[in-house]
């Protein structure tokens, strides 16, 4: 059995699920189960119209609850015509878009819009696309049954962000997959979304479609996991930010997560775990060249000082500091523990004698955190700053790498260095408009033609 999962691009209009209804033929004899992601740009979509109704512009949010529906509709007449099974399929499109005008409305007299309410919205992009693609895959001549993504994801409540429960995904997966699988039908489901215990929709947080393709393939013990996207595969850097960036074959699961923990959107950061854990091996293709071989993601990848380079913006830099800190041993546990109650992750950390630093991806809950931390010193706070990580499982044994990284890095300004605990990361924290320029930089110095050495 494997996993076959499209995202957004792959399922974009007719055209495009057409093209992914043959790559799911071809793979018949694997007995795929298909995770699919809202139409390109719809979760966008429904997120903006949320919040456009929580400020009271109904009218605003109801044209564009309208303008997804005109486009599905017409992905849905294009694939499926209007004879009984095309009508039966608008009529469940058109409640489910009632539903969403509907919760706009709900949203636009409330004035107010909960982490709850807004997945209530967001998970409307998966469920409209798997009930699409599932029906338009039988048009095609599969044999594809959907199933409801919130049926097989069980989660915990933290909306907006849910954590996913594996054991009972797995009883979830066998009751709700398995017996479809071995019926020879192909379960068609949404990614991204979830139930938490009390039945409540929830969502994996963005991108989360890749999540769900891994946890089913962990809970079923998949033979592989696909992650169809609209590039060749992982590539040296963001081909949106670095133009010559080349694809990679072979890549380890470590340097895959993180790299996607640093920015390589290509797949959500905690895709790889569940893989890894049973060491299911995860390949990234491009469903617009499906007879390319993509990158597999694997343990045994070559050993290279510079796999990849990654980038974010958007970082914020807490720096605490404090005399006290010296020769107090429960200094970090305490500063952690802030962190941890306040649900604020943590990605990079350099420490002094006398101060700590740390990198902040999501800073919304800030400041309740920053009320706490004053309690044990000074804090400042540096906003627009960024990440560049240069991901390589042999870079820290490789003391040329790192001086020409560092040397690439000619007079930009550096707030932070850190090599990770793995030694297979160099985060670079610098100035948010900074990030782009520094991945090309250090893309042309390890991947140039005349630097062929990094690949
Ligand atoms: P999907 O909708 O299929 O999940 P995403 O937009 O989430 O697609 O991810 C694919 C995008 O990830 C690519 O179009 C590319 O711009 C971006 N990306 C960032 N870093 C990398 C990388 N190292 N390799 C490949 N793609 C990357
Ligand atoms: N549709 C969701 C998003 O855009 C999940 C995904 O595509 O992976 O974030
Ligand atoms: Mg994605």
């Amino acid at each position: 059995m494997i996993v076959l999962k499209f995202g957004g691009t792959s399922v974009e209009d007719a055209e495009a699920i057409t093209r992914t209804a043959r790559i799911v033929a071809g793979r018949r004899e694997h007995c795929p189960i298909v995770v699919v992601s809202a139409l390109g740009g719809a979760t966008n979509q429904l997120i903006a119209l949320a919040e456009q109704a929580a400020k009271g512009h109904l009218i605003g949010a109801v044209r564009a609850v309208e303008g997804l529906r005109d486009r599905h509709l017409a992905v849905a007449d294009a694939l499926l015509g209007s004879g009984s099974e095309g009508s039966e399929v608008a009529a469940e499109l058109g409640a489910m878009f009632d539903e969403i005008a509907q919760l706009a409305e709900a949203l636009s007299v409330l004035g107010d819009l909960t982490p709850r309410s807004l997945d209530a919205v967001s998970a409307m992009g998966e469920r409209l696309s798997s009930l699409l693609v599932a029906a338009a895959f039988r048009r095609l001549g599969l044999p594809a049954e959907h199933v409801d993504g919130r049926d097989v994801i069980a989660t915990d409540d933290q909306y907006g962000r849910a954590e996913p429960l594996p054991e009972v995904i797995a009883e979830r997966a066998r009751a709700h997959l398995l017996p479809r699988v071995r019926a020879r039908t192909i379960p068609v489901m949404g990614g991204f979304i979830g139930y938490s215990p009390g039945g409540v929709t929830t969502t994996l947080g963005r991108g989360g479609s890749d999540y769900t393709a891994s946890l089913v393939g962990a809970a079923l013990k998949a033979e592989a996991i696909e992650i169809w996207t609209d590039v060749d595969g992982m590539l040296t850097a963001d081909p949106r930010v670095v133009n010559d960036s080349r694809l990679i074959d072979r890549i380890g699961f470590q340097e895959a997560a993180e790299l996607a923990t640093f920015g390589a959107k290509v797949l959500h950061p905690n895709t790889i775990a569940p893989a890894v854990r049973l060491g299911i091996p995860v390949r990234v293709l491009n469903s617009r060249r499906p007879e390319g071989s993509g990158t597999l993601i694997t343990f045994d990848a070559p050993r290279r000082a510079v796999t990849a380079i990654a980038g974010k913006s958007g970082i914020t830099l807490v720096r605490v500091g404090t005399p006290r800190m010296l020769m107090t041993e429960g200094f970090l546990r305490t500063l952690f523990a802030m962190f941890e109650r306040h649900r604020v992750a943590v990605d990079v950390v350099a420490t002094s004698e006398v101060s700590v630093s740390v990198t902040v991806d999501d800073a919304s809950r800030l400041d309740a955190l920053l009320l706490d931390l004053r309690e044990l010193g000074d804090v400042a706070i540096e906003r627009h700053r960024g990440i560049v990580s240069l991901v390589g499982s042999s870079l820290s044994n490789d003391a040329a790498a790192m001086s020409k990284a560092l040397g690439a890095m000619g007079s930009t300004r550096v707030h932070m260095l850190s090599l990770s605990a793995t030694g297979i990361n160099l985060t670079i924290v610098v100035d948010a408009d900074e990030v782009a320029p520094v991945m090309r930089r250090l893309h042309e110095a390890f991947f140039s033609p005349a630097n062929p050495e990094g690949v």
